[in-house]
């Protein structure tokens, strides 16, 4: 990742609140950005934001447009 580039990940509220698709981005994301809390409902994992490889794994593995990786430069 080009230095001075930080990422943040928005998900939708419905998308983050189904345990299915909790699970599913907590399974697909390589550097473990996305974490499930006890009662199955998603946490974005905020210190490995910046392992982010923009790999896209996560927005396919959503329904269309409920997951984003926004890239932020400083
Ligand atoms: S783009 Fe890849 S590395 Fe980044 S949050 Fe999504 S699944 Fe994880």
């Amino acid at each position: 990742m080009p230095h001075g580039m930080f990422i943040n990940v928005k998900v939708d509220p419905a998308v983050a609140k189904d345990a299915v698709h909790a699970k599913k981005l907590t399974d697909v994301c390589p550097v473990n950005i996305f974490a499930q809390e006890k009662d199955g409902t998603l946490r974005i994992v905020e210190e490995n934001l910046d392992e982010c490889t923009l790999c896209d794994l996560c927005i396919q593995a959503a329904p269309a447009g409920k997951v984003q990786v926004i890239k932020l430069y400083e």
